[in-house]
């Protein structure tokens, strides 16, 4: 009989505890704190719910996205997505941090210049730009990123009306693997779109192709799709340069990096599985060194990261209203919260903890928002300790998406706090009013007055 091979073993550390059926256990201990805050004193003084932003984790976060992509490719630039949370301090936290602002409107557009962006810094997307937009892009000297050949033949027009010469990118897309694929959006790549609005543009020469652009999805969780979608535009800068003898001088790769945050239906928590800014900038800068750029004509690298940058800087306290049992015996607990407020309730599995001590014992809780709307779930099924009537949770990685997309639906909408680095707090953005909503509507004479 032959000797069996040995094997060294592995120690491998499972990060995720055993799931049971309802899946991992949602905490151990309780968090009481935001960045050294109570939580008690937070909704005292601000009320509940509230919305608290850490300022020392936007900034740790930034950081460690910059550190990943400079360590691996010499020229990088960060563009603060607009739509992913454009609270003014935040925006401004980010540009402190030197990031250029990325907009997709001209209210966003607009918005970057009321907060002292210069106009060379601004990253103009997406597929609405009116006239009046691309005149104060084009005479501001800002980065425009066409979508369809209908810009393309408006801003060559404004062009010639305004005297310049804009600097423009097209938005590509392409196959990465990633599916469904974002393809109403930008020029196609593989069947050619993108090269015939390059010719375009570089034959027009009222215009000057300054970069190449994609945005493949967001929340992704395969880093390799980024590798794909880099060789991709890398082959088109490199092309336009053999034919036009022309260096195009950015490549920019969007947004769409999954955040901390925990799908529905994923098995693990995301925290665990998701990958990490090393992964991504490993894939996207091997592609770009391996490309044929000669080693003194790499193009500026441009992320336009949104959600992974701030989801987790972003935290949601609510407050128990009520607990009871459903027609089947399960246990519903109602908070604050509802899903008008945190939108991303109907994507992903969000961590609640509670803010006070609690026992041992967990039950399978469904926990809903205050909403008279049947749809208004925070979690459809998530393991907690009994919560009682005005106990405090609090809602982790609610920072991408929710402050730009809530609505004011049936209640109002609360207070948004900021932590500095002291741990000093300041109101962000303030509840919304009655008389808030009311400056903005008009009654007809006729309807003012109604006797019941
Ligand atoms: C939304 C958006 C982003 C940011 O995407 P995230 O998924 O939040 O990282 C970046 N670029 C463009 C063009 C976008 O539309």
């Amino acid at each position: 009989m032959s000797k069996i091979r040995y094997e060294r073993p592995v120690i491998k550390k499972l990060e995720s505890g055993m799931p049971n059926k309802f899946g991992t256990r949602t905490e151990y201990l309780p968090m009481t704190h935001i960045d050294g805050v109570a939580v008690t004193r937070l909704v005292k003084e601000y009320g509940s719910p509230l919305f608290v932003f850490s300022e020392k984790t936007i900034h740790s976060t930034i950081k460690s996205a910059r550190k990943a992509f400079e360590t691996r490719y010499p020229r990088v630039q960060f563009a603060w997505s607009y739509k992913t949370n454009y609270l003014n301090a935040v925006c401004s936290i980010f540009h402190q941090e030197g990031s250029w602002a990325e907009v997709v409107s001209g209210f966003e557009y607009d918005k970057a210049i009321s907060l002292g962006v210069d106009g060379r810094k601004i990253i103009f997307n997406g597929p609405e730009k009116s006239e009046e937009d691309l005149t104060k892009a084009i005479t501001n000297d800002s980065l425009i990123h066409i979508d369809h050949l209908d810009e393309l033949y408006s801003i060559a027009e404004l062009a010639e009306i305004l005297k310049k010469c804009p600097r423009v990118a097209i938005r590509v897309n392409m196959d990465t693997g990633i599916y469904p694929m974002w393809d109403r959006f930008g020029f196609n790549y593989e069947n050619g779109q993108a090269w015939d609005a390059i010719n375009k543009i570089m034959h027009s020469g009222k215009m000057e192709l300054v970069g190449l652009h994609c945005h493949i999805g967001t929340f992704i969780l395969a880093p390799s799709a980024y590798g794909i979608a880099a060789s991709k535009l890398a082959e088109l800068a490199i092309s336009v340069e053999q034919k036009f003898k022309h260096e195009i001088m950015y490549i920019d790769l969007g947004g769409g990096f999954a955040s901390r945050n925990t799908l529905k239906n994923a098995y693990l928590p995301g925290s665990d599985t998701n990958p990490t800014f090393d992964d991504f900038a490993e894939s996207i800068s091997t592609a770009l060194l391996n490309s044929n750029f000669k080693k003194d004509k790499l193009p500026l690298l441009i992320l336009e990261t949104g959600r992974a940058l701030i989801d987790e800087a972003g935290y949601l306290i609510g407050s128990v209203i009520s607990n009871k049992r459903s027609s089947t015996g399960r246990r519903n607990t109602i908070l604050d919260v509802g899903v008008n407020i945190l939108f991303t309730a109907f994507w992903y599995d969000h961590k609640i903890t509670p803010a006070q001590s609690f026992t041992q014992y967990t039950e399978d809780t469904c926990v809903f928002g205050p909403l008279c709307m049947n749809i208004d779930v925070i979690r459809e099924n998530t393991e907690l300790p009994l919560l009682n009537r005005g106990d405090q949770v609090v809602i982790h990685n609610v920072g991408a998406y929710n402050l730009t997309q809530w609505m004011q639906f049936i209640a109002l909408r609360p207070n948004v706090v900021l932590v500095d680095k002291d741990g000093k707090t300041h109101v962000i953005r303030m509840r919304e009013t009655l008389d808030n909503m009311n400056t903005m509507e008009k009654i007809p004479n006729h309807l003012k007055k109604f006797n019941l």
